[in-house]
């Protein structure tokens, strides 16, 4: 069993991985910026380490820095979290040849998914169908690309085939423009990623965003947990998830979740994974796989009642998973909605202090959050401050408990997403479940032609 766990990470996850560590008895070892000093998981772990300031280059993206801060402390774990170094493949196998257990899959398959086209075509061979388009990286000849393009059908993605965080893409109409599209796209992939690796993709139209959560242990067990729905993006960003995803049969999510289970056995995955789909005319398309845990995880939790974290340190303490995929009973409905230090507006991020905050509660209302009364989000990282779970026996006992928690919450000196969350939440179309990616675009765009 793990003795003492670094959690190479901050904020709200940092929080949720310290509590799973103290319902196991596992030491925790907080690493944190200068300006973190006052995160709410680093005054609770057992011991703190700064590992540099504020910008994420020098402290948690510092493999060195968090590797020296595991063997100064005696870790004998660490957990990546997600974001920062939680998809570096060079950090897993860092960590492995410091001697230290990585909470995750092996650094091979990390590298593996990370790699889009890579990811595409291991998941084919396995019997995973990803969206139609170049086998592999785009042609230098462009008659040749036209050809493919042609084949697919306009419009088309061109898509780096490391990218990620939503960038890295873009659409191409008419084949007069695929040549430039396919140069631009290149050079951008080359200066945001490092790799000027890109391929053609068909352009979903109306897709839904549907992904499927997997645990897999070091005996060959794998279990899949069913699947959530994170189609209310913006700018390629979940803003409210659920699970299950409705629309998606019985007899359809028995298939796709022993799909995803085949798969992972032979990828010889380990850990909590995701596979992501999109969903459009009844056919999952692969996109990528997700070698970590998630932000939307709890929804899963609130369905099945399994711990995706506590399995998470269990598989890497080199435990069975506890759950045989008989035992994994979906029941309910659950919501996430993403709580962000911005203008419910402008989106424009809104760091500070937080003169008073007032979680809500009740019954199927979970909040996870490290803020507090006092604490200041620092302007240097990710705007998202929590998490507000429902749960509810069906979907509108879900929404209605939304609804009334997002009522309830108080969070002053700082401007939050609240209020968007707030007609999210009763917005028809929401309510009525089943809409696509673009739906939330589409729906600013309607209001003030601008957004
Ligand atoms: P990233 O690694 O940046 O998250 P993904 O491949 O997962 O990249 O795609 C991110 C998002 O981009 C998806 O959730 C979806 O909204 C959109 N997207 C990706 N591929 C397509 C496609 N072929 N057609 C339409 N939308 C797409």
């Amino acid at each position: 069993m793990i003795k003492k766990l670094l959690i190479a990470n901050r904020g709200e996850i940092a929080l949720r991985i310290l509590r799973a560590c103290k319902d196991l008895g596992i030491k925790t070892v907080a690493v944190h910026s200068e300006v973190d000093r006052n995160l709410m998981h680093v005054k609770l772990a057992d011991e703190s380490v700064c590992i540099g300031p504020a910008d994420s280059k020098e402290s948690y993206l510092s493999s060195s820095s968090i590797i020296s801060a595991a063997e100064i402390t005696n870790s004998d774990a660490i957990h990546p979290g997600f974001g920062f170094l939680s998809e570096n493949a060079d950090f897993a196998e860092q960590v492995i040849k410091s001697d230290f257990i990585f909470v995750g899959p092996k650094s091979e398959t990390i590298r593996l998914m990370g790699d889009k086209i890579l990811a595409k075509k291991a998941m084919n061979d396995v019997g995973i169908t990803g969206i139609p388009g170049s086998k592999g990286p785009v042609s230098k000849d462009n008659k040749e690309n036209k050809k493919i393009a042609k084949s697919v059908g306009y419009p088309v993605l061109i898509k780096a085939s490391h990218g990620g965080g939503g960038r890295g893409m873009r659409v191409v109409e008419h084949e007069q423009n695929l040549e430039e599209a396919i140069k631009l796209t290149k050079n951008e992939a080359k200066l945001a990623f490092g790799n000027d690796t890109v391929f053609i993709e068909k352009f979903l139209e109306t897709p839904r965003h549907i992904e499927f959560q997997v645990l897999c242990d070091n005996f060959g067990n794998s279990i899949c947990l069913g699947e959530r729905d994170c189609s209310m993006q913006r700018k390629h960003q979940k803003v409210i998830e659920e699970a299950p995803a409705i629309g998606v049969s019985a007899v359809v999510r028995k298939k796709m979740m022993k799909l995803v289970v085949s798969a992972c056995k032979k990828i010889n995955y380990i850990g909590a994974g995701t596979f992501e789909f999109l969903y459009q005319n009844d056919e999952f398309y692969f996109i990528e796989m997700n070698t970590r845990i998630q932000v939307e995880h709890p929804v899963t939790e609130m369905i099945t009642g399994i711990d995706i974290v506590r399995q998470q340190l269990l598989i890497a303490s080199g435990e069975k998973i506890g759950y045989s995929q008989e035992q994994v009973e979906i029941k309910g409905h659950a919501i996430e909605c993403r709580i962000n230090a911005e203008n419910s507006k402008t989106f424009i991020p809104c760091p500070g202090k937080i003169e008073q905050f007032h979680a809500p509660g009740g019954p199927g209302v979970r909040m996870d959050t490290h803020i507090y009364n006092g604490y200041t989000v620092p302007p240097n990282y990710d705007s998202m401050i929590g998490k507000l779970i429902s749960y509810g026996n069906n979907r509108n006992a879900a929404i209605r408990r939304m609804s009334n928690a997002l009522n309830e919450i108080v969070i002053d000196g700082i401007e939050t997403n609240i209020d968007l969350q707030k007609k999210l939440i009763v917005d028809p179309e929401f309510q009525k479940g089943g809409f696509s990616i673009n739906y939330l675009e589409n729906k600013f765009k309607k209001e003030n032609g601008s957004r």
